[in-house]
């Protein structure tokens, strides 16, 4: 291949992984991989400067600026960090910094895996928070940022200051989410910096706050003359600072501490991903200079992930209770990056084929951001020759029925309604915390009660108690233990609806879509009579979700399963909410424009709807009143223009406290 040609491939392929990561969150190949491509694009375009382009991946800093929040300009651009992979490249960074200035000594910080914030203040009080954007234009965050409780909301500091650091997710804080979304059906978080940065772009205050974000702090854009003295300086105003900053004279003590911290890299509550190196002291900085993406006077030096070899068992293929077909690599347990892991999922046919593995082989694991065993790919020199190559089943490991794959999707599904597994899936599902939660009823006692008989729909769940002596016979059962778990049964009938039309396994319809539809339908009567228009006017609500539900009560059997329950006993109605129609409000086209700094954009359009106003996205002589928060765009220009009546926000909160 040709450089130029190269080159270009080496732009695309970084270009799509940036937009997975920056703006999907959802990358797609792991870091490192995206490393070496960009060092051996920066060497192209260092080794043939006439192919160099100003919006080549090697000059852009971070992702797509999102729409969906107010833009902010940073004052000095937030940069990224230039990448080494060696203690080598170590010497070589110290060398080139002393030739400079011979008296440099070095901060060294952990490089946390979170994503950048800016935080600015006046009068001693919070008044922005933002994220780095694409270094020069990022995010208002600013009511996200607040709902994070090592982020102060006041210092005893008076002047303008801005100080920048990371926000980041606990390790442990990742394994809870993915737990709860993997109950909900929905995606994996890949690892902690996908999961602080899809949390902290939400447009929902509440569901940040509720994802316990961190940050620590390590810029002060303040007068300081040393980076050790800055990180001082933050400690005292109350920001979390982390406490594994070390000042180091030379190469061999910087080596030493990324020795050191690789050894505890694992034990740390939080991910990392490397070690930030900074020239300490502040006048030099300028002297050093900057590269349009980085400064000169730091470096991070990244860790390389971890990775180790073990046998494949087997693969095994997992039905779910959609039907879904997941293949399983099953290999010897090894230890890799802090825990003992003996499965990972090798998502679907096509997944698969492109690991290329055969029976037999040896393969290399790591954990994908530190957190998900993933399979990297067989150890082609250890292949015994003539292994045959692993491919997709095409019957149900359960029921053997001929699995299909739809057109455009790259799942395998069993269709049979009546597969075992599927029916197991389903009830663990029902039971499961998120929807109806009946403690104490897991995976193990449904498999036996399925085994024997009790259980063959979710309706069977609400008649146990018929057969409470033959339950009490079972194996390691107890009079106690049925008792509980059938007055948990009992009680659970008092859960709201959207428990129920969670709990049913509705593709499409998690948590939250089944309380947004019941806020609106409140009783099963209503979701039964609404067509698919009226379920796809519903706010949130796509094509998808509207034909996937209306599909689902379209069923005889489901319908039939809605009866049992319904003769069981199970609530069926969902609270309704009273919608004024005398305050200020009612019947008024509203719009929200800017960011309220007392309470989010839902917040706000939630106490609307109560008291009676339809919030709308875009101002038109219909628009009634233009909510005005801070940094209004041009929906405010335009209220203005249209001669529409504009509030701002004190007076906001005033009407809706009246
Ligand atoms: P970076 O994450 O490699 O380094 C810069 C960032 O480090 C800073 O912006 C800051 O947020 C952070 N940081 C953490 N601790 C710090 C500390 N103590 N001091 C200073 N900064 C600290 O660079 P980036 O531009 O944010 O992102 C590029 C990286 O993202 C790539 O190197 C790659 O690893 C990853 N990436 C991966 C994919 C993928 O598909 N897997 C795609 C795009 C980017």
């Amino acid at each position: 291949m040709d450089i130029e040609a190269r080159i270009n491939e080496l732009r695309d392929k970084l270009n799509k992984a940036g937009y997975e990561y920056y703006v999907l969150d959802n990358p797609t190949i792991s870091d490192y991989e995206y490393d070496l491509m960009m060092k051996e694009l920066i060497e192209l375009e260092d080794k043939y400067p006439q192919f160099k382009s100003p919006t080549s991946p090697t000059v852009k800093i971070g992702g797509e600026v999102l729409d969906k929040f107010v833009k902010v300009t940073h004052s000095t651009p937030m940069m990224s960090l230039g990448d080494i992979f060696s203690l080598d490249e170590v010497d070589d960074f110290v060398s080139k910094i002393k030739k400079i200035a011979p008296n440099a000594t070095f901060v060294c910080e952990l490089k946390i895996d979170g994503l950048s914030v800016s935080l600015k203040y006046e009068n001693g009080h919070l008044i922005q928070g933002a994220t780095r954007g694409n270094g020069r234009i990022g995010e208002n965050i600013t009511s996200n940022v607040k709902t994070i409780k090592s982020v102060p909301l006041s210092i005893p500091y008076l002047e303008p200051l801005e100080v920048r650091g990371e926000i980041f997710m606990p390790k442990a804080s990742l394994v809870k989410l993915n737990l709860e979304r993997e109950a909900n059906g929905e995606e994996l978080f890949a690892n902690c910096r996908n999961a602080a940065a899809g949390s902290i772009r939400q447009l929902d205050s509440k569901i940040v706050a509720k994802r316990n974000l961190d940050t620590f702090i390590y810029y002060y854009l303040g007068p300081v003359s040393s980076q050790a003295e800055a990180l001082a300086k933050l400690k005292d105003l109350g920001f979390k600072v982390n406490p594994y900053a070390k000042v180091c004279q030379e190469a061999i003590e910087i080596k030493d501490y990324i020795n050191h911290v690789a050894t505890i890299r694992d034990s740390l509550p939080y991910d990392i991903d490397g070690v930030v190196i900074k020239v300490n002291e502040m006048d030099l900085h300028d002297l050093i200079g900057y590269t349009v993406k980085v400064p000169k006077w730091a470096i991070a030096y990244k860790f390389k992930p971890e990775e180790v070899e073990t046998k494949l068992l087997e693969v095994t293929y997992q039905v779910g209770r959609s039907g879904v077909i997941t293949p399983v690599a099953n290999f010897s347990p090894v230890f890799v990056q802090g825990s003992t892991v003996a499965k990972a999922t090798l998502h679907n046919e096509d997944y698969l084929i492109s690991k290329d593995i055969c029976e037999g082989d040896t393969i290399i694991i790591h954990k994908a951001g530190d957190v998900i065993p993933e399979v990297v790919g067989p150890v082609l020199a250890k292949r015994v020759p003539g292994a045959k190559p692993i491919r997709m089943i095409k019957e149900c490991p359960c029921c053997h029925s001929p699995l299909v794959r739809y057109e455009g999707e790259a799942d395998y599904y069993c269709i049979n309604p009546n597969c075992e597994e599927r029916i197991i899936n389903s009830l663990i599902h029902f039971a499961s915390k998120p929807a109806y939660n009946i403690e104490n009823l897991g995976e193990q006692i449904i498999r036996l009660f399925y085994k024997e008989g009790y259980l063959r729909d979710i309706a069977d769940i609400f008649n146990l108690a018929t057969y409470r002596e033959d339950l009490i016979a079972l194996p390691k059962l107890g009079p106690k233990s049925i008792d509980n778990l059938l007055v948990n049964i009992e009680n659970s009938k008092n859960n709201t609806l959207d428990h129920l039309i969670f709990g049913l396994g509705i593709p499409n319809v998690g948590a939250k879509v089944a309380k947004i539809i019941c806020e609106r339908f409140n009783t099963i009567e209503a979701i039964l009579a609404a067509s698919y228009e009226d379920i796809l006017s519903i706010n949130d609500i796509g094509n998808v979700i509207a034909r996937d539900f209306t599909n689902y009560f379209k069923d005889e059997n489901n319908l039939k399963l809605l009866t049992k329950l319904k003769e069981a006993g199970l609530r069926m109605d969902y609270p309704r909410i009273e919608i004024r129609t005398n305050s200020y409000f009612s019947g008024k086209k509203v719009v929200l424009t800017g960011s309220l700094q007392n309470l989010t954009r839902d917040e706000a359009k939630a106490r609307l709807e109560l008291l009676g106003a339809s919030v709308v996205s875009s101002v038109s002589k219909k628009t009634d009143l233009v909510v005005c928060g801070e940094d209004a765009g041009s929906k405010l220009t335009k209220a203005l223009e249209l001669n529409i009546k504009v509030i701002y926000e004190d007076e906001f909160i005033k009407l809706l406290e009246e």
